[in-house]
């Protein structure tokens, strides 16, 4: 089964995609780790990528969808997929569905966690005492929101006409979205 997480930076997909590993024996795919990663690493598309993320603006469509590439043609991670942050723009989510089809695959699930700017903002402070996350802080997080909001509005559109997309109000207890999500699972 592969799921998709959709929803604001702090929504609580990077929670709920790890509870989901457990449940189902799956791989959380978070583009923000693997890009994290690459700028860990020092590499070329580390260096290209770090000012981008540090202002809270999005990686290219072309970086991401490169790095992602791997994962969905990896045996091992074949239906068992859990997407934590991507797609974000409607490039991302339509090239997703050209590289699920090649490797026949598809998204069995959406799930959206929908939550507005009081909640994030409040989540995401927590989150950076307890992470030291570097691209935390208050201005980054606002515009992080915002070009959330904003680009992917179209992929919402994109996705919210499918039987298989779920909203849930992710300003909920985390056992509560939790819950909510295995309802729609059947697990
Ligand atoms: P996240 O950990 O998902 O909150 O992502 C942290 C940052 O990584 C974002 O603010 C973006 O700069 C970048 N990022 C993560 N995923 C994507 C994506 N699918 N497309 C573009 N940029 C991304």
């Amino acid at each position: 089964m592969n799921i998709v997480l959709f929803g604001p930076p702090g929504a609580g997909k990077g929670t709920q995609a790890k509870y989901l590993v457990k449940k189902l024996n799956g791989y959380q795919i978070s583009t923000g780790d693997i890009l994290r990663d690459e700028i860990k690493k020092d590499t070329v598309i580390g260096r290209q990528i770090i000012n981008n993320m540090n202002e809270g603006k999005f990686v290219s469509d072309e970086i991401v969808n490169n790095l992602l590439k791997n994962h969905v043609f990896d045996a091992k991670k074949k239906e068992k997929l859990i997407f934590d942050g991507y797609p974000r723009s409607l490039n991302q989510a339509k090239n997703l569905d050209i590289l699920l089809n090649k490797s026949n695959q598809k998204i069995n699930h959406i799930f959206f966690l929908n939550v507005n700017k009081e909640t994030i903002i409040k989540r995401i402070e927590k989150r950076k005492i307890l992470e030291e996350r570097t691209d935390d802080n208050l201005d980054t997080i606002l515009k992080r929101y915002d070009t959330y909001i904003d680009t992917t509005k179209p992929v919402l559109n994109y996705y919210s006409k499918n039987s298989n997309f779920h909203e849930i109000d992710g300003a909920m207890e985390i056992d509560q979205i939790t819950r909510k999500i295995e309802g729609f699972l059947n697990v």
